[in-house]
This record gives structure tokens, C-alpha cells and sequence, in this order.
């Protein structure tokens, strides 16, 4: 039977009302790992294999930028990274560090367009963010400039933010950041240069100002790298009045100089 055929037949007995697609879908595409396609008996998430290879986050963190930390002095520690250059922000948060599937599952959610990806992972990033996800904070999605959302469709981070939101109920302003100046890929470049790359990059809308004013916003992205992206941002809407803001990511890069306390 061709893939046309079936389809065809799928839309007749969904027309005819016979079955419910909740109940028809299953049957017909059984359930299959999102990062190494391997059939699962149900339909929860990543298989034994991949999922071993989620190098999940966990205390001890830096009490601010939610890295981990190479020994445990306690919930409040702050990490000498920290200390020496405090973000402008109140705390950042991941689930998982950005390797292993992780890093896969980033890539997939990406450039694969599947946003069904981001339900499966909000969980995660819920549980991650307990110490910054207040009930009242409004989640803002790291935006993509204009030219490259063309290009891709879709925005990871809003994908994320929506499917958190699904869980939390909390508010999503889609357009709270916009990108107005295309920036050059971050990597390779010096803290100073970072910094310089994205001066001017962010500004919030007009529209925006009075409904941000004073309000918790937490902002969201799929990947933390450099936090250069997200302190820019930071930045741009404390100027506006916003604040406290927060930090949560699916993942982030850990350097080894991140995890020192002294
Ligand atoms: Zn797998």
C-alpha cells in the first residue's frame, strides 16, 4: 500500500467518523524514539539508550547561574565565576548540559521543525526552573531575526515556551525582545567582542513597554553557549523597566571554570 493510498484511507475513515485519530494513529505508526528512531512499546519519550545519554543538571549549582558546581557548600553557594562578573540577571537555569542527547535532541528541535518535541522536553525544563518559574512571571522567548525565522519556520524558544506554558499557565509575550539588527554567529569571538556583536541587537517594541513594566519575565532559549545572548537582552529590558528576569534553557555548555567556587 503506498503512503497516498493509505492517507487517502486514513481521511475516508476519518470523515466516516469510525475512529478517533487518538485511536487510529497509533495503530498505524507505532511509537518511535525522536532521536535514534527506535520503536518504544509506548509512546513516553526517548529510548533506554538515548535517554542514559541525558546528562541531566543537578545540585550542586551556582545558586545565580545554575551551573554546576565541583564540590557542595550548600543551597546558596555562588560560583567565583560569578562573583567576579555578575550576569544582569537574577538566575539562569537548564535541565540538561549541552552534550549527548541533549545536544541531539537541541539539534532535532532546531532544524527538524518538529515542535511535538518541545511537549516531550517542557517538563523538563519546568522541573529545572522551580526556583525561577514564579506564577505571575510572563515567559519571553530568545528571538530570531526576521530573516532567519523565514528560514526556518519556526522559533525553538517559542516552541518552548509554549509548551512550558501548556503545564504552568503561565503568560508568553511572543514579542516582548525583537532582534532588529542580524548579528554574526557568537562563536569564536572574545567576552569584549561578544558584547560588541550584540550592541544594539535587541529592543522591545512600543507596544510592549507598559505590559512589561515591573513584571517578572523569564527569558527562554533551547541552548545557553556563551550567555552573551540573554545578558544583551537582559539588559535591553531592565532599561525598559522590566524586571526581575530570570534565565531558563533546555541546556547549556558548562566550562570547567564555571564549576569552581574559589
Ligand atoms: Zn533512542
Amino acid at each position: 500500500m503506498t503512503f497516498m493510498t493509505l492517507k487517502t484511507k486514513i481521511n475516508f475513515v476519518l470523515n466516516l467518523g469510525l475512529l478517533p485519530l487518538q485511536k487510529l494513529l497509533p495503530l498505524l505508526v507505532p511509537p518511535a524514539c525522536p532521536l535514534c528512531f527506535a520503536v518504544l512499546a509506548e509512546d513516553d519519550g526517548l529510548c533506554a539508550t538515548c535517554w542514559k545519554q541525558l546528562d541531566f543538571i543537578s545540585a550542586p549549582i551556582c545558586h545565580i547561574s545554575g551551573a554546576p558546581l565541583d564540590v557542595d557548600l550548600g543551597p546558596e553557594t555562588v560560583s567565583l565565576a560569578v562573583t567576579k562578573n555578575p550576569p544582569p540577571y537574577e538566575k539562569a537555569r537548564a535541565a540538561f548540559r549541552y552534550q549527548g542527547s541533549a545536544a541531539a535532541l537541541v539539534k532535532r528541535l532546531k532544524f527538524s521543525d518538529r515542535p511535538e518535541l518541545a511537549r516531550l522536553l517542557a517538563p523538563f525544563m519546568v522541573r529545572a526552573g522551580k526556583d525561577v518559574l514564579r506564577a505571575n512571571a510572563i515567559l519571553v522567548p530568545v528571538p530570531l531575526h526576521r530573516r532567519r525565522l523565514l528560514g526556518r519556520r519556526f522559533n525553538q524558544a517559542a516552541e518552548l515556551c509554549r509548551a512550558m506554558a501548556r503545564e504552568t499557565g503561565n503568560e508568553i509575550a511572543f514579542e516582548g525582545v525583537v532582534r532588529i539588527k542580524a548579528t554574526r554567529p557568537q562563536i569564536g569571538l572574545t567576552r569584549r567582542n561578544r558584547k560588541h556583536n550584540l550592541k544594539g541587537a535587541f529592543a522591545v517594541p512600543k507596544s510592549m513597554k507598559d505590559y512589561l513594566q515591573g513584571r517578572t519575565l523569564v527569558l527562554v532559549d533551547d541552548v545557553l553557549t556563551t550567555g552573551a545572548t540573554v545578558e544583551a537582552m537582559s539588559e535591553t529590558l531592565r532599561q525598559a523597566g522590566a524586571g526581575p528576569i530570570y534565565v531558563l534553557t533546555l541546556a547549556r555548555v558548562v566550562r570547567p571554570e564555571q564549576m569552581r567556587v574559589a
